[in-house]
């Protein structure tokens, strides 16, 4: 099946400074991908040159096969997109910014627009400026939704409001991801958010791809292994170490893809996706511990 977006060797320059390098991933279709990293990683970036709003300085992305060339009209109509700054005119009202959305986009919805609207008791004839944050986010999301897109990208759409009004947002979003075959691409440096709601993650830092994939997948090729320091230094031979936390006597290492590790000296445990994408974003390296085995440990 086509990926709902594709981006191969992605590279965006800012003066001599690479905001993004070589970001390869995919986004199947029907994916709600959590697009995850530190300020500064290089999303907002990544997510304009997505929507066609930003030119790649290398590399080349596509939206269901086709390249994203500029602002091509015929693709945008199938992408919905909110700005991080949940972009609203503040002098008109809700009402009003509805017949801009109809006017401007052939596969206009209005029906699912105001049931939606009224569903949140969001006042039609309120000016955009008088609505509270969560009250403006709801607003644009809906904007994007009832362009009824095929793919749905989300920057930092949680980023101004509080938890409730978070949690209520995103449970709004599950709510329409539900009812159809959207992709989503939302994305956030705060991975509790995006934890409960996305299947797919891609995790960005310095401008380039740390980890990417199915979550589930993600979760179960990684283990922690934690023990007595020499112990676990010959077993991290035969694994990819992510992340090492040593003390005196023990080492705790986040590994990838392990062999069999049958040692009734180790604790082995899974990971949650928060720990898993800290450990990527840390990456200690493994130190030297000198271990009664022909090899040396070595970081991977
Ligand atoms: P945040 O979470 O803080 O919004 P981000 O992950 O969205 O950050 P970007 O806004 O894409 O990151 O920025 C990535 C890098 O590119 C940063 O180092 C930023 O300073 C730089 N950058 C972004 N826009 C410009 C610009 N217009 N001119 C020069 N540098 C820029």
């Amino acid at each position: 099946m086509t990926p709902a977006l594709t981006a191969f060797q992605l590279a965006r320059r800012y003066g001599r400074s690479w905001a993004l390098r070589d970001c390869s991933f995919e986004v199947p279709p029907g994916a709600v991908a959590a697009l995850i990293g530190p300020n500064g990683a290089g999303k907002t970036t990544l997510i304009e040159i997505a929507v066609g709003l930003l030119q790649p300085s290398e590399g080349r992305i596509s939206v269901f096969g086709e390249p994203v060339r500029g602002e091509s009209r015929a693709l945008l109509s199938r992408v919905g997109f909110v700005a991080q700054e949940a972009p609203l005119y503040r002098s008109f009202t809700v009402e009003d910014m509805l017949n801009v959305g109809r006017h401007l986009n052939p596969h206009w919805d209005d029906s699912l627009a105001r049931d939606r609207l009224r569903r949140l008791s969001i006042p039609l004839d309120r000016t955009c400026g008088r609505l509270s944050g969560g009250q403006q986010a709801q607003v644009a999301l809906t904007l994007a939704v009832a362009k009824r897109p095929e793919l749905l990208i989300l920057d930092e759409p949680v980023a101004r409001l509080d938890p409730l009004a978070r949690r209520e947002f995103l449970e709004s979003l599950m709510e329409i991801v539900a009812g159809g075959d959207l992709t989503v691409l939302l994305s956030s440096h705060v991975i509790s958010d995006l934890e409960r709601v996305s299947d797919h993650l891609v995790v960005l830092s310095e401008g380039t791809i740390l980890l990417t994939g199915a979550t589930e997948r993600l979760l179960a090729e990684h283990l922690v292994l934690s023990g007595p320091r020499e112990d676990i230094a010959r077993l991290a031979q035969r694994c990819t170490v992510v992340d090492a936390r040593t003390s005196e006597r023990q080492m705790t290492l986040l590994v990838r893809r392990p062999e069999s590790l049958m040692d009734p000296s180790i604790t082995v445990s899974g990971i949650d996706l928060e720990e898993l994408v800290l450990a990527y974003l840390r990456r200690r390296p493994l130190p030297h511990v000198a271990v009664q085995t022909d090899l040396v440990a070595s970081a991977s």
